[in-house]
């Protein structure tokens, strides 16, 4: 059976999604095809609506609907304490883990030179600056677990050591090679209290 091209277009969009293949998408878009037209219209608006209304924080570039976000603004976090992240998701993984109460710094990415990708097409600029003006006492590098995120730690903590007096990395015992995004509460809020000098 030939599909219906206005249903193959939602199949092809479903299959761009990170590990969804073919069949998968085939069954996410035949599901779509089930729902009312008022379900259908209330899918699309929230993809609208979730590029019209969330923009990174300017501050720490989380995303967020409010700018700035509403972690850089509350009064009840250590302002003092800085971690940077290789991506917003897993700012979301660290705060339910419920161990860390700073403030973060969103990287976009990781240093990988075979990819092109520099410090400078990360937000390390806008790092660099966050530390000149901010009291930044703590600098802990929760950058993943893997070559590029290792690659970054040490271009940080080289470019960071004379500005921040302790710069701190989480401890081993997470999975190499792994995301924070994919860590359990656990192994997570010990590899933060087990967090090292680096
Ligand atoms: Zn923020």
């Amino acid at each position: 059976m030939q599909i219906p091209a206005p249903l193959e277009r939602l199949v092809e969009e479903f299959s761009r999604f990170p590990g969804v293949g073919r069949k998968t998408a085939q069954r996410l878009a035949f599901r779509v095809l089930s729902y009312t037209p008022e379900e259908a219209r209330n899918f699309a608006e929230a993809i609208v609506r979730v590029k019209e209304q969330i923009r990174p924080c300017s501050s720490c570039f989380i995303f967020t609907d409010n700018d700035p976000c509403d972690i850089c603004s509350s009064s009840s976090r250590e302002r003092n304490q800085l971690c940077v992240v290789e991506q917003a998701n897993n700012v979301l993984a660290i705060e339910k883990s419920g161990i860390f109460h700073g403030l973060y710094h969103v990287l976009n990415g990781a240093v990988s030179p075979l990819d092109g990708i520099g410090p400078e097409q990360l937000t390390v600029p806008q790092l660099r600056e966050r530390i000149r003006r901010e009291n930044i006492d703590e600098l802990i590098l929760a950058t993943n677990p893997t070559v590029q995120g290792e690659a970054t730690a040490m271009f940080l903590q080289h470019e960071f050591e004379h500005q921040v007096s302790r710069i701190t990395r989480l401890a081993r015992g997470l999975p190499a090679g792994g995301d924070l995004e994919y860590v359990d509460d656990v192994t997570l809020s010990e590899a933060f209290s087990g967090r090292q000098p680096f």
